[in-house]
């Protein structure tokens, strides 16, 4: 069996080999090899810089695990940003550490403050925790400072960002001065260097993985889309539509931004969740947990918001809008392409942005490519392959056979079997497979039927009733002298038209159909249309195994269940 020859070549005790095994660790990541070593010898403090997403958590964790005696009193501190944080490191460390009962847990605010004391009571070996609630544990005197092996500032740089520097001076100056300190950090603001200098003692180490090498920058492939901003919504639902698996995360600039895409995803049925600063922690606690259990398939998030969220199996990384720095672009997509996992990062840049884009690319020392976005017939070719894949595997596995017997009856319906499966494929597809269903925006010409200034006229006939685009505009045009270029977009349904306007041109549309028994047109309610979409049982079914599309409700059951 293998037993992970290079961490024991690190000096990771056999012991903690099976929790490495059962984790899928195979090889010790570049801060772990450089960090593990230096802190199971010696004794000197420690700086880590490495990306995020690079195992910083193992590279102090499994030392810190492997050199305490379990006991009572705290023997390790790690401080971090956010709550959501501390969990996940206690996690980690938990899982680290299952053949050695070391007690491990998370201190943070929200959290009922008894309840965290009857934990320091029952005794503590690693307490986790931001840096308020340690705070507020130690003053109340149920937290013990001075008996530390290892002070551990993770996510440094984050926790100075987010203002708590003062916190982290007044709990490091209660520690007891012979434990040892470490700083890990994805960046090395000169803040950093001063605490290191002011609590550090002199001879600590660095050590420090190179800018662009994270191991898992070949997993990933990089590219760009020009996509203007007003079509960048529409850019994002085709890359969903074209990808049946896609797990991923999307980083806008700023908070309305995410608010934004997430409610116009929302409303186009699309199962995503948004990820800010203002959102409430219980909230994003919340959405970060369902997200990693794959609840849903998109979160949209903040760069601030999403940092240091652990998630090892994302598809995409999708960047909405460019980032401020090649740093913050190489943390973003960090994300996808790990644990030996293909992972694609996906940026979408105006025109006016392709020179931003060349600096980063000169930053990274990497080429970024153009690629073209998927056109409407690779999406519905995808949608098809995957149907068939889906008709294969209950072929396969024998699954249909049930409904042999009424599939010969339905065979008999049409003069030819193919004829009944195109009518089934009607049944369940609708329209879905048809290109006249989808929004173009790649032609640019048309006003896009988002425009706000465009009116939306439902028209009570479709492509059923042998009702064809062009027929509409000639039919339209010679009644009201509109032109077919002044229209906006126009989208035909089996049973339904709809039909973007001026305001003056609808209301001459209106006028120039009124009474007419064939042509009867209103104005669409864009609300109504957009929560039956949302919710129609029937694309709720079917979606289960095949799109990212609904499936909302059971998501909110699900939030709902575990509140
Ligand atoms: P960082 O703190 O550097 O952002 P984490 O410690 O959160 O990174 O680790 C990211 C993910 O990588 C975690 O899920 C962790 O379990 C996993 N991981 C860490 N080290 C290894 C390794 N050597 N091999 C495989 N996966 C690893
Ligand atoms: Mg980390």
């Amino acid at each position: 069996m293998n037993n992970l020859p290079e961490f024991l070549a690190l000096g990771v005790a056999e012991e903690l080999i099976p929790a490495l095994i059962a984790k899928n660790f195979q090889t010790p990541s570049a801060i772990q090899s450089l960090a593990i070593p230096l802190l199971l010898s010696g004794e000197k403090d420690l700086i880590g810089q490495a990306l995020t997403g690079t195992g910083k958590t193992a590279a102090f964790g499994l030392p810190v695990i492997q050199t305490l005696v379990p006991g009572k009193t705290p023997q390790a501190l790690i401080l971090a940003p956010t709550r959501e944080l501390s969990i996940q490191i206690a996690d980690e460390l938990r899982s680290l550490s299952v053949n050695k009962p070391l007690r491990i847990v998370p201190f943070f605010g929200g959290q009922l403050i008894t309840f965290q004391m009857d934990e320091l009571k029952k005794g503590v070996d690693i307490a986790v925790g931001t840096p308020g609630r340690i705070m507020d544990l130690y003053r109340r005197g149920k937290l013990r400072l001075d008996q530390l092996k290892f002070a551990i500032l993770d996510e440094a740089d984050e926790m100075l960002d987010m203002g708590f520097i003062d916190d982290i001076r007044e709990i490091l100056s209660l520690t007891n001065p012979d434990k040892r300190m470490l700083m890990f950090s994805a960046t090395m603001p000169p803040e950093i260097m001063d605490i290191a200098a002011e609590f550090m003692r002199p001879e600590y180490e660095i050590a420090k993985t190179s800018g662009g090498s994270a191991t898992n920058t070949t997993l990933t492939e990089q590219y760009f889309h020009e996509v203007k901003r007003e079509h960048k919504l529409d850019a994002l639902s085709r890359l969903i539509d074209a990808n049946s698996e896609l797990y991923a995360m999307v980083f806008c600039r700023t908070r309305a931004d995410v608010d934004e895409v997430t409610e116009k995803l929302h409303s186009r049925g699309y199962r995503v969740e948004a990820l800010h600063g203002e959102i409430s922690q219980a909230q994003r606690l919340r959405v970060i947990n369902a997200f990693k259990k794959h609840k849903f398939p998109l979160l949209i998030a903040t760069d601030v918001a999403a940092r240091g969220i652990d998630v090892n199996d994302l598809t995409h990384v999708i960047n909405y809008s460019l980032p401020q720095n090649s740093d913050i672009y190489i943390h973003r997509i960090g994300r996808t392409g790990r644990a030996g996992r293909h992972g694609v990062a996906v940026s979408f840049v105006t025109p006016g942005e392709r020179r931003k884009l060349k600096l980063i690319e000169k930053d990274i020392g990497n080429e970024i490519p153009l690629k073209k976005l998927p056109e409407i017939a690779d999406i519905i070719e995808a949608k098809k392959q995957l149907f068939a894949e889906n008709i294969a595997l209950l072929l396969e596995n024998g699954d249909a056979a049930p409904y042999i017997n009424f599939a010969e009856e339905l065979c008999t319906l049409g003069s030819h079997p193919a004829e009944a499966l195109a009518a089934m494929l009607k049944l369940y597809f609708k329209d879905e497979l048809l290109p006249e269903s989808y929004r173009d925006f790649s032609g640019g010409k048309q006003k896009s039927a988002t425009d706000p200034n465009m009116k939306k006229l439902l028209l009570f006939s479709g492509r059923t009733d042998g009702l064809t685009v062009p027929e509409l505009i000639r039919e339209i045009c010679e009644r009201t002298g509109i032109k077919g270029s002044q229209l906006g977009k126009i989208i035909l349904r089996a049973d339904k038209t709809f039909i973007n306007a001026s305001p003056a041109d609808a209301e001459k549309i209106l006028a120039a159909f009124k009474n007419d028994k064939k042509w009867h047109f209103k104005y669409d309610s864009p609300k109504e249309e957009h929560r039956k979409k949302a919710y129609s049982p029937e694309k709720e079914k079917k979606k289960k195994i095949k799109t990212h599309k609904p499936l909302r409700e059971e998501f909110f059951k699900w939030i709902a269940e575990s509140e």
